[in-house]
């Protein structure tokens, strides 16, 4: 399969990715690793290295939690008019909106996606979400509270404040790499926090060129601290006994540390992690949006989303004239480097990646599954990127390790069901709870599912819908509390009740 021309990557990312190591971003400074040691970001469409930055690690994370908790107590922020915090986001919203081509393209190279994909979704969400998040900055509201304690007749005035955490730490993943720190950041910085970012170590770029706007803009030293590393970065900061709050999104394995890292100090834990997304499609339904969507829920992305719709039930009568449509498409998707103008789907994001999926793949097929369409990674001209074939499963068993584990990955595994109850009992049968699909034209039949399935997110006759302002995030094992929306602030804030006594 022959690729396209790929065009030279824009100057001002030419110039962002030439040069010295990046450095971290310590209380408005940007600085070596303490150690001194660096890593290199890779190019998944061919190995290739892309840029060389600092390798943070638990010492580093120690000095930026020292310049959050100094910026933090300062003042110089959460004590800031709200006005000014409000346009200090939107301003930043304005900088990533006028670099939106450079982020694009960081973006495409550093994690493999599309580069038309990177435009339209990853950086245009980036955008409306830090403008959503400004839009709070100055309508985060207590109440008054009606008070009569019987043990005293005086009389009182009770109101409650929302305060923010104080030092909040972020952990973010490599699949949407500028999206998820603009989903941790944007609430954080709306309600007055001080944060230190840690992106994965797969896709560092996007979140320093962030840091460079967050310095631009002016929002103060000390507000956002960035430090790259691996994931012993990342534990340091969700056991550090002076961050109060950490926020993840990530692997559930993962997770599971990260709430044991946070028992030292009780410090707050929001987490988003993995899924295992039922997609349920009637046979009512419209066969053409209900194909082509199955078939984006499982291939946006790559599959590398926490979201998608990686176990398709279709009812019997359509089963088979369905799974034949989803592989016509997936049949039809042209692989290819994120940066080249016709590429539909890019490569997996890391060789660790791709081992995971195409072990995954192996043990379906070794355990009876069939693949009707694609089952290996793709060979010829992508052999030296991290391809992996679009792949539909039929004749699949629930107890396979691919149904029951996330494989994060371009692999679908589809099933027959019968009615109703049925299918809503097999779509709960996962230890995930993140999102679900439902394609029907029967109104009362969407209603009763998106009610009986068990997961944070449904949606009906559409899928991987998103916007800053509806909320996002886990029922079961994916996790606890939400993003997006006036939610995610709750995440952020604690509330101070205040009693004064007025008689
Ligand atoms: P991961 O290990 O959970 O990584 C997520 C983030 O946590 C990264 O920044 C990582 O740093 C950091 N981290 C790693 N170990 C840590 C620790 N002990 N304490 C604190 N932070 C730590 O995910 P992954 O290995 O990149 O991907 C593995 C699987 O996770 C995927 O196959 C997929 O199933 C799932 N996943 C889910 C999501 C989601 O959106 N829910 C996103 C990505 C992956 P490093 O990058 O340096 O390791
Ligand atoms: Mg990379």
């Amino acid at each position: 399969m022959a690729t396209a021309t790929i065009p030279e990557p824009a100057p001002q990312v030419r110039s962002f990715l030439a040069g010295k190591a990046k450095k971290l971003l310590i209380g408005g400074e940007w600085v070596d690793a303490a150690n001194g040691e660096t890593f290199e970001t890779l190019n998944p469409a061919d190995g290739s290295v892309l840029a060389k930055l600092a390798k943070g690690g638990a010492e580093d994370i120690n000095r930026a939690v020292k310049a959050a908790r100094r910026t933090f107590e300062s003042g110089a922020y959460h004590r800031m008019s709200v006005h000014e915090r409000s346009k200090l986001l939107y301003r930043l919203a304005d900088a990533i909106e006028a670099n939106a081509e450079q982020f694009a393209q960081l973006e495409s190279l550093d994690n493999g996606k599309p580069v038309g994909i990177a435009r339209a979704a990853d950086v245009a969400l980036t955008v409306e979400h830090f403008r959503y998040y400004a839009g709070w900055a100055d309508k985060v509201e207590g109440e008054v509270i009606a008070v009569a304690p019987p043990y005293d007749p005086g009389r009182f005035l009770n109101y409650t404040l929302r305060e923010p955490v104080g030092v909040v730490g972020q952990i973010i993943p490599w699949n949407f790499p500028l999206l998820m720190a603009a989903w941790k950041l944007g609430a954080a910085l709306a309600t007055g926090n001080c944060v230190i970012l840690k992106p994965a170590e797969q896709t560092p770029l996007s979140a320093i060129r962030l840091g460079e706007l967050f310095c631009e803009v002016g929002f103060p030293a000390g507000v956002v601290n960035i430090i790259t590393g691996y994931g012993d970065a990342g534990a340091a900061l969700a056991s550090h006994p002076d961050v109060d709050k950490v926020a993840f999104t990530g692997s559930t394995e993962v997770g599971k540390k990260i709430v044991q890292a946070s028992a030292g100090n009780l410090k707050r834990v929001t987490l988003e992690l993995g899924g295992k997304s039922p997609n349920v499609i009637f046979a009512d339904a419209d066969l053409d949006i209900a194909a082509g969507a199955a078939a984006s829920a499982i291939f946006f992305n790559h599959g590398q989303c926490c979201c998608a719709g990686s176990r398709l039930f279709v009812e019997e009568p359509i089963h088979d004239e369905l799974l034949a449509r989803v592989a016509e498409i997936a049949k039809g998707i042209k692989l290819g480097p994120g940066m080249a103008p016709d590429t539909q789907m890019g490569p997996l994001v890391s060789q660790e990646q791709l081992d995971r999926v195409t072990g995954y793949i192996k043990s379906g097929l070794e355990e009876g599954a069939k693949a009707i369409v694609g089952g290996e990674r793709a060979g010829g001209d992508l052999a030296k990127g991290y391809f992996c074939q679009p792949t539909v499963f039929s004749q699949v068993r629930e107890d396979m390790t691919m149904v029951q584990e996330e494989i994060f990955g371009p692999v679908v595994t589809a099933f027959p069901f019968k009615d109703m109850d049925e299918v809503a009992e097999r779509a709960n049968r996962t230890q995930y709870g993140l999102a679900a699909g439902v394609f029907t034209k029967d109104v009362s039949k969407a209603h009763r599912l998106a009610e009986a399935i068990r997961a944070g997110t449904v949606w009906v006759n559409c899928y991987n819908m998103f916007d800053a302002a509806s909320p996002f995030g886990g029922f079961k094992q994916s996790g606890y509390g939400r993003e997006m929306g006036k939610h995610a602030l709750e995440n952020y804030t604690q509330t101070k009740s205040v009693w004064i006594r007025t008689e």
